[in-house]
């Protein structure tokens, strides 16, 4: 259940990460904390971040291996350009994506 609260809260944009954090203006800076000059932004996070180069890698060879090559933010959120048999495949691999990054306590 704390899995799916957090796909929804990535999906509508309501997060701990700091580009959110900063808007409310409860952050100093929009910035990722381990880039620096880059915004911590959802796909900054799931995508982009040295911090998690290695999370990323382990993501995309799993999407390969089922022929999946796309990989995006509304991909990896389940939220469009998936058969709906995929979809689950896809939220899974996002959410062993939060948990191995320690992330999906924060959301
Ligand atoms: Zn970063």
């Amino acid at each position: 259940m704390q899995a799916r609260a957090a796909i929804v809260r990535l999906r509508l944009g309501y997060t701990t990460l700091r580009a959110h954090l900063h808007r409310l203006r409860l952050s100093p800076d929009p910035f990722c904390p381990w880039c620096r000059t880059t915004p911590e932004t959802i796909e900054h996070f799931l995508l982009q971040s040295l911090r998690f180069h290695n999370h990323h890698t382990a993501v995309r060879s799993r999407l390969f291996a089922i022929a999946i090559t796309t990989l995006d933010l509304p991909t990896l959120l389940g939220a469009s350009g998936i058969h709906p048999s995929r979809q689950t495949a896809f939220l899974s691999l996002t959410c062993a994506f939060l948990r191995k990054t320690g992330q999906l306590p924060r959301l």
